[in-house]
């Protein structure tokens, strides 16, 4: 579903992404570990069209991600097309980014309305059952300010859900979240996962990533240090690096 292979990806004189390689499989769920600042979030907007990567190939679903290749030339993708393929992929972040002024309800339909000109009657529908699914029908008319945090992510999960994306991203989806509010938000992302969804998981939560994740990759200073499967890597990590992170966050 993701294969990266060389990606590169600077700031300026920054050089943050160097030469990252990985395979995400279909119905995977790859988690993303490593210290602050290793270029973890950087590589998922790379992956989301939210940044350019310098140099390297990034594809999603076979299709390279903001260009088309002919021959051995690379064409850049013409901003519908680019949208296109956004609209494929669902993204959650640290911070829910709800509509403020709009119900639960209301922010899962307004993709799928907006941008896919769904009618509001259909789209409604199935914006109830992703919030029932997301263990929220009874809070469909509660505005983000009357929710939680974990009830609030659990609505940024409905909201990309709507957009009905062959591959999720989260980006530390529940470090923001008070802590008796992590599981409830674990709970859905781990449903997500018994249904088959593709989803790479920028996570600290290891008990996550064992109990859960096919593989995970420990990232450090814009590499690919380890990789495996996490009871493997979480269990008998071989690199100091690794060790040594594993050891502030377990
Ligand atoms: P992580 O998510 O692993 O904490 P990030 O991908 O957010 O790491 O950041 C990696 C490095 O890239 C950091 O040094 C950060 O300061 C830098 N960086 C990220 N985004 C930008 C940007 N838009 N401009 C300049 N530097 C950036
Ligand atoms: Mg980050």
């Amino acid at each position: 579903m993701v294969k990266s292979e060389g990606v590169h990806k600077s700031f300026g004189a920054t050089h943050v992404l160097k030469g990252i390689d990985l395979e995400v499989a279909p119905r995977e769920v790859f988690c993303l570990v490593g210290p602050s600042g290793s270029g973890k979030s950087t590589f998922l907007r790379c992956i989301n069209h939210l940044e350019k990567i310098n140099a390297g190939r990034l594809s999603v679903d076979g299709q390279l991600v903001g260009y088309r290749q002919k021959g051995d030339k690379l064409y850049e993708l013409k901003e519908r097309e680019v949208a296109a393929q956004r609209r494929d992929i669902g993204m959650v972040f640290q911070r829910f980014n709800l509509f403020p002024h709009m119900t639960a309800v209301e922010n899962v339909m307004e993709a799928p309305v907006q941008v896919k000109r769904e009618s509001k009657a259909a789209a409604r529908e199935r914006a109830v059952k992703l919030l029932d699914r997301v263990g929220l029908g009874d809070k469909t008319n509660n505005y983000p300010a009357q929710l939680s945090g974990g009830q609030q992510q659990r609505v940024a999960i409905a909201r990309a859900l709507a957009m009905q994306p062959k591959l999720m991203l989260f980006d530390e989806p529940t470090s923001a979240l008070d802590p008796e509010l992590v599981g409830e938000v674990l709970d859905v992302m781990r449903g997500l996962a018994e249904d088959g969804m593709t989803m790479i998981v920028v996570t600290h939560e290891m008990g996550f990533a064992r109990e859960v994740g096919d593989s995970i990759v420990f990232m450090d200073d814009g590499v690919v240090v380890e990789s495996g499967h996490p009871r493997e890597v979480l269990t008998n990590p071989r690199h100091e690096r690794t060790k040594s992170f594993l050891s502030k966050v377990l």
